[in-house]
């Protein structure tokens, strides 16, 4: 069997380009004892992965990354021919596993692409940053940046549902649409049709904002921090505004924001709270029933098709996750 994958042919200098990477073929062995074939069926592209291009990925790695798939054949005993996976192997149609790089999948989670969305990690990074690092209580104001994405519409909801005031940032006339019509959301900013960002936060934001989470950084952030309550919180979740600058570039003008409103600031990262899964699917899935989530997802589809979806997401091509879609493979 043959199977396509997405491999890096240089590492990016600044924003990706399509001939930043390559498409292979590579053949794939029947599955020797204890190994799993599986078939991916949706791939995740994520902001992370450009980090990881920076540094730990050498040209001709595939890119890793989430994606969830079906077990073909198996000749392991936890995995069965059939059951979908969730799965570390990256940009690629098929691959061989080990069992520790797959997880089963619950089976009452519909679509099953949702476990890279609401349900997978940016539904746990919106959890955690949200609840644990923000700490919103009913009545506060809370604005997200970057809030009609993956991460950021169901930080969003997560603080609509704690009872908070809820504004926030995204780059579209479709986006601010979605997330104030539909998703709940108090006022939401066109910043990229917005002349003066700062004074349309404090339009928004009259007494002031109680939880910041951030997900863009550079500019936004520095206008948010303008508009802080004293003693307000800050979840910083990304850097995405940033993520592809060559050469740093000067930072925040208003750090004295934080100290004279006694701002408390703290980053993240995910993987360290992998312990809150359980309260947090606990929780989404009462959510869910209740029909008070609600997600949009990006679909792109084919293999050959992954980098334009990956270089999408700095490009604001994105309302919700960022898909890509393995419906017929090719090479099979
Ligand atoms: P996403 O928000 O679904 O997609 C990225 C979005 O970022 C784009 O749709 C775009 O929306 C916005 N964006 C891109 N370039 C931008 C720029 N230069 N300035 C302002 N906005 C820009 O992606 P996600 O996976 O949910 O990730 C969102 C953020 O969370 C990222 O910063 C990511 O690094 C971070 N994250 C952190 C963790 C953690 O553990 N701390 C885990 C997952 C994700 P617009 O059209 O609105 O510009």
């Amino acid at each position: 069997m043959k199977s396509r994958a997405i491999r890096l042919r240089r590492r990016p200098e600044d924003l990706p380009r399509a001939e930043d990477f390559e498409i292979a073929e590579t053949d794939i062995a029947e599955p020797g004892e204890g190994q799993v074939l599986v078939r991916n069926l949706f791939l995740s592209v994520d902001p992370y992965q450009r980090n990881r291009m920076r540094a730990d990925l050498d040209p001709g790695d595939i890119v890793p990354g989430r994606c969830v798939g079906e077990v073909l054949s198996s000749r392991h005993v936890g995995f069965k021919p059939g059951e979908h996976v969730l799965n570390t192997g990256g940009w690629r149609e098929f691959f061989l596993a080990d069992g520790d790089e797959l997880s089963s999948l619950d089976d009452d989670v519909d679509p099953i692409q949702l476990h890279l969305g609401v349900v997978g990690a940016p539904g746990l990074t919106a959890y955690v940053g949200m609840l644990d690092i923000g700490r919103p209580r009913p009545g506060e104001t809370v604005f997200v940046s970057a809030a009609a994405g993956a991460v950021g519409s169901l930080a969003c909801q997560i603080a609509l549902i704690g009872g908070c005031r809820v504004v926030g940032s995204a780059g579209s006339a479709e986006k601010v649409a979605w997330l104030v019509d539909e998703v709940g959301l108090a006022a939401a900013i066109n910043y990229r049709d917005t002349p003066d960002f700062a004074a349309e936060v404090r339009r928004h934001c009259p007494d002031g904002v109680d939880v910041l989470f951030e997900a863009v950084g550079g500019a936004q952030l520095d206008a948010v921090l303008g508009a802080m309550r004293p003693g307000g919180r800050i979840a910083l979740c990304g850097l995405i505004g940033r993520i592809n600058d060559k050469e740093p570039r000067p930072g925040l003008t208003n750090l004295e924001a934080i100290l004279m409103k006694r701002l408390s600031l703290q980053g993240f990262v995910v993987n360290d709270h992998l312990d809150r899964m359980p309260a947090f699917r606990a929780d989404l899935k009462g959510w869910l029933a209740e029909g008070r989530i609600t997600w949009r997802e990006t679909v792109v589809d084919g293999i050959e098709n992954t980098p334009a979806a990956f270089i999408g997401l700095f490009r604001g091509k994105n309302v919700g996750k960022m898909l890509v879609r393995l419906d017929k493979p090719a090479c099979v």
